[in-house]
């Protein structure tokens, strides 16, 4: 394992366990570091306490006692952690400095690390940038949001490999001088507010992305996006912006035919695979930030041509005699299925529904045009059929569940039509996840074969 550069404390308190404590604790044992943990939820007789007990950790367990905080000079806290936690509060007021796991990631590997961010788009970005740079034959890891601990990566990346980082907000609250090489912000949306309090604050916490950049470094960034554009302004970085509006002469930008980088051309739309301007979006950032690390043309091109989305985000499933099956079960919003419905010209039959928040979908209304037929499920059923019949959608059935929602849209379907589950909702009154809600889909879609 790769060794901390730069970290000088000596006492370091982890507060909250799950994967990203477990790993930072092995790492500052590893580097000889006094770690003291404390986890809310974690029992004593737990194998992860003990194994982190026998390897030198003190594990204090089931409450947050401010005794913890004796001598500690660094907390490394979980993102899920408020800083309303009474310890948390307390460690402010001491001035005791609070990081994430992701300030030791950039003291095992600055040079290496693309990080991106944004309100909507990381995951699909960060999938895309790997894949252009795997293409390209870079060596390339993922790792950050998007589910693989960034200090487990890091620590063992070669030289030579470049770590593509999904980062959230919370994650970038707790940077002190972590920076990215090339540093990506996709877009800022109101989001997050129950933790961040205001929308500034919100906001600073994406821009800490590139606070710590030099003139060494790269910024991408959305140039159509005005909370983007207040906060780039300052940054000492070079600044690499992407627009699906304009012509970018210093970064990625579209013309009706084709997808650029500086005087480049990259590719032909026709050929991308992903549909919906808010792909374009991340389709750029990600062709800015590939290119910027070396990627090829070619690379970029086999990548766009066959990459049919990030699973359960209005991912391409398949084609069945002229029907066109997409998978967005991770819209579990109306904005979300809003992008979904305005990224097709096609006939859409909509599969909606999932758990009653209370909402009405009346936001939808304008973006129900090309809807031909409904087929609602779960709670919201009846909410949907009012709705639907409320503005004249032709077809509107109501089906027991997903798998059933299928087979109903593609009985009445015709050649040259989407299918497409967007539900608007979360899943939980009748799925666990988002994500089985979506396997059903695609697993009902593949029974109509
Ligand atoms: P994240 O990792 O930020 O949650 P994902 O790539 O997983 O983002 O996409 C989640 C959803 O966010 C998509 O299904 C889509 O509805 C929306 N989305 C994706 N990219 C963008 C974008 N660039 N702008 C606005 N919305 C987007």
């Amino acid at each position: 394992m790769k060794k901390l550069t730069d970290f000088n404390y000596t006492h370091v308190l982890v507060l909250g366990l799950a994967k990203s404590g477990t790993a930072a604790t092995k790492l500052l044992l590893a580097n000889n570091k006094n770690v003291r943990v404390n986890d809310m939820k974690t029992s004593e007789d737990d194998a992860i306490v003990q194994e982190l007990v026998s390897i030198g950790a003190e594990v204090v367990v089931g409450s947050h006692p401010l005794a913890v905080l004796a001598d500690i000079e660094v907390i490394v806290k979980n993102p899920g952690i408020s800083y309303e936690n009474p310890i948390v509060l307390e460690a402010q007021n001491r001035n005791i400095p609070i990081i994430t796991e992701i300030e030791l990631a950039g003291r095992l590997v600055e040079e290496s690390i693309i990080g991106i961010t944004g309100s909507n788009g990381k995951t699909t970005t960060t999938t895309l940038t790997e894949k252009m740079l795997a293409a390209s034959n870079q060596p390339v890891k993922v790792a950050g949001n998007i589910g693989t601990v960034a200090t487990d990566v890091a620590g063992s990346l070669a030289k030579e490999e470049k770590l593509v980082l999904e980062l959230s907000s919370f994650q970038l609250l707790g940077i002190e001088k972590f920076k990215p090489k090339i540093a990506v912000l996709l877009n800022i949306y109101e989001a997050h507010i129950d933790y961040h309090k205001t929308f500034d604050n919100y906001r600073n916490a994406k821009y800490a992305l590139f606070k710590n950049q030099t003139s060494e470094d790269y910024l991408v960034y959305n140039a159509d996006d005005s909370n983007v554009m207040d906060g780039v302004k300052y940054a000492k970085s070079k600044k690499v912006p992407f627009s699906v509006n304009r012509k970018c002469e210093d970064g990625a930008w579209i013309d009706d035919e084709n997808i650029y980088f500086k005087d480049e051309k990259i590719m032909n739309r026709k050929s991308v695979v992903l549909v919906g301007t808010h792909n374009l979006e991340n389709i750029l950032a990600a062709v800015a930030a590939a290119k910027l690390s070396g990627a090829s043309n070619k690379g970029i091109q086999e990548v766009l041509a066959t990459f049919s989305g990030v699973k359960h985000r209005l991912q391409f499933v398949d084609k069945l005699n002229g029907r066109f099956f997409y998978n967005d079960s991770k819209a579990t919003n109306i904005l979300a299925t809003q992008k979904a419905l305005s990224s097709f010209h096609q006939p859409i039959i909509l599969l909606a529904g999932g758990l009653d928040r209370g909402n009405e979908f009346t936001d939808l209304i304008p973006f129900l045009k090309n809807v031909k037929g409904l087929i609602t499920f779960g709670e919201t059923a009846d909410k949907w059929k009012s709705l639907a019949e409320g503005i004249g959608i032709p077809v509107i059935k109501n089906a027991s569940d997903v798998t059933s929602a299928t087979l109903k849209a593609y009985q009445f379907s015709e050649e040259g039509d989407v299918i497409l589950l967007s539900p608007a909702c979360a899943s939980w009154d009748q799925y666990r996840t988002f994500e089985e809600r979506g396997d059903m889909f695609i697993q009902a879609v593949h029974t109509l074969m």
